[in-house]
């Protein structure tokens, strides 16, 4: 399915999740309040999957007048930094969203601490002391029950001195553990005796030397949505089997000094809905943590990155991006989507913004025997076709240009509508040209083309007397070469030769015997021909061009101004080409 047929049948329909909403809604739920939160743990710059994430979290509170809140989950510091909280919120406001508030959850460390002591006074947690071995062995499995910990039934008093112990700083990490007594024969796994906390003995980049004993995911997320006030707490499918466990944890946080409001009408609801998972790249931040630090990738904005860094870096729009993510929309199953189906909507929103401009990629010197040397026209380009309110600039032609060394063969077959002996063709914004029948080239020692030689048809510039003149020949793009500036341009092709990395790398890796995947195991999946730098000349008009701009080098691809880009040295990134040749190649 193509893009155009999948907007032809986009009916008005809401998601399920906008249905929910607006149910609560209707039922007066949290007193007609929508509050939401979009919460990243600052372990890695923000992926494409985020994005869905993002648009949901903020788009339902900003269309129901509510407030999302930026939420950064940072309960593990061993992999947390600053430098990952500066991205994550340079990348959602470069999609166009703005949080009411920033909060972290270790603003709730101390009533998470708190709770968790009221909760062992109550007999609802004790602290375990045996290893995270003998306590996964415990568990069972969905269907056999989990074994009951010997320290299950220790007195609270212990649990009490324990659990002050584990945060001490003099507790060894993976000694012990603070653990919920719930049910060791729940079929629901989350529901034997879950861990808590455990001790990291780690300074944390909020909260320094306050804590060594930190909780965990499933033990910080429902309260902290509690206590916030967040109505709906949207995440993904895989939170699903946690979500009677956060319900139990809400409702333990309400029992230990919550407000009397009634809990049903008033509490956080779990939303749950598919994953963003696209061909060909590889999302979660572990894995692209991998790739930036065995140096796979120039950093987590390098342009084949499936971050929003990297693909702002390459030259997509905020725009083009969130109307794809509108376009999959939101359900409860797992999907894979295409990559090309993304790829033409970014075309599809790079032609109404892109300026047209001329790069000659791989050149050839054209050299036009009938124009005198030193002779210069200029011509008004239009920028955008699309866009007339884009303007003009001015381009240069004189005696000698670079043209693409393919748009000219010497033996051209018939079929052949560039440039060849006896061949016509158009210049674009210029003169139709003609290629004589002998003396058309000259070539080195090796025998390569190094000049090609034609004649300028006169009176064929549009406007002009003969410009309707009939030819076979195609329109060709050049630079003149007088007037063009060399560049760096980098071509990138897909980063991952298959098309489900997600599975096949995961596959691989268990069939090596390891329990996580590995750059090993990424090596054998990874294109090494992913980018292909190349020397180019562009025309002058590029020189004013600024990091970010959206280009369409002319019957080449499309392009952006890479951040790298000074105006002594241009560097230019191919953000997708103009038809979708990948999908050809590879059939
Ligand atoms: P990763 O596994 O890539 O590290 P994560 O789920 O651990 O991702 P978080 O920072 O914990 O990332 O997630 C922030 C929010 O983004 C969560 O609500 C999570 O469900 C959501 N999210 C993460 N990946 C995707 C995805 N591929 N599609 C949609 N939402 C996602
Ligand atoms: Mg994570």
């Amino acid at each position: 399915m193509d893009i155009e047929k999948s907007e032809e049948v986009k009916t008005e329909s809401v998601s399920f999740v906008e249905e929910i909403l607006k149910n609560d809604l209707a039922e007066g739920k949290n007193g007609g309040r929508v509050q939401t939160r979009f919460p990243p743990e600052p372990n890695g710059y923000l992926h494409i999957g985020h994005a869905k994430a993002i648009a949901i979290d903020f788009g339902m509170a900003k269309k129901y007048g509510g407030v999302c809140n930026l939420r950064l989950d940072d309960t593990n510091p061993q992999k947390e930094d600053i430098e990952y909280v500066n991205a994550i919120k340079r990348d959602i406001e470069w999609l166009g969203f703005k949080w009411g508030k920033i909060l972290y959850a270790s603003d709730y460390f101390q009533q998470l601490w708190d709770l968790a002591v009221e909760l062992i006074k109550q007999g609802k947690a004790y602290v375990d002391e045996q290893t995270s071995e003998q306590i996964a062995q415990q568990k069972g499995t969905p269907t056999q029950p989990g074994v009951e910990s010997p320290y299950r039934n220790r007195p609270v008093e212990e649990s009490l001195r324990l659990f002050n112990e584990m945060n001490s700083g003099n507790m060894e990490p993976g000694k012990m553990v603070l653990r919920a007594k719930i049910d060791m024969a729940n079929p629901n796994m989350h529901f034997r005796d879950p861990i808590m906390y455990r001790v990291l003995n780690m300074p944390h980049w909020r909260t320094g030397n306050k804590w060594n004993a930190y909780p965990m995911y499933d033990y910080t997320h429902g309260q902290c949505d509690y206590w916030e006030g967040v109505t709906h707490s949207l995440c993904t499918l895989e939170f699903v089997s946690h979500r009677p466990l956060y319900d139990l944890f809400v409702d333990w946080a309400k029992q230990v000094g919550g407000d009397d409001k009634p809990l049903d009408d008033n509490r956080p609801r779990q939303i749950e809905f598919n994953k963003l998972n696209l061909t060909h790249i590889l999302l979660s931040k572990r894995n692209l943590l991998i790739l930036v630090k065995e140096g796979v990738v120039n950093g987590w904005d390098d342009p084949r990155m499936p971050t929003i860094s990297g693909f702002r870096r390459r030259g997509y729009s905020p725009e083009s991006i969130l109307n794809f993510i509108d376009k999959i929309g939101y359900t409860k199953f797992d999907a894979l989507n295409q990559m090309s189906l993304f790829e033409s909507a970014v075309r599809d929103d790079l032609n109404k913004r892109a300026q047209r401009v001329s790069a000659v990629l791989d050149p050839v010197k054209l050299v036009l025997t009938n124009i005198p040397e030193g002779a210069v026209e200029e011509y008004e380009a239009v920028n955008n076709p699309e866009n007339p309110e884009d303007g003009t600039h001015v381009i240069e032609f004189s005696r000698e240009l670079w043209i693409e060394r393919d748009d000219f063969m010497e033996d051209a077959p018939k079929k052949f509508f560039r440039l060849g002996p006896g061949k016509e063709v158009r210049l674009k914004n210029s003169y139709i040209i003609r290629c004589p029948e002998e003396n058309f080239c000259k070539k080195d020692e090796a025998g390569n083309v190094v000049e090609i030689y034609a004649e300028v048809i006169p009176d064929t510039k549009t406007g002009q007397a003969n410009s309707d003149m009939k030819i076979k020949g195609k329109t060709i793009h050049w630079v003149s070469c007088n007037h063009c500036i060399e560049a760096e341009v980098r071509n990138y092709d897909r980063l991952w030769m298959v098309e489900n990395p997600r599975d096949e790398v995961a596959a691989y890796s268990k069939e090596q015997g390891k329990e996580r995947i590995d750059i090993d195991d990424m090596r054998k999946f990874i294109n090494p021909q992913s980018l292909e730098v190349k020397k180019a000349y562009v025309e002058k008009w590029l020189a004013n061009a600024k990091p970010l701009d959206y280009l369409q080098f002319q019957r080449v691809g499309y392009y952006n101004v890479d951040l790298d880009s000074t105006p002594e040295h241009l560097v230019f990134n191919r953000t997708v080409g103009l038809k979708d040749t990948w999908a050809k190649i590879n059939k």
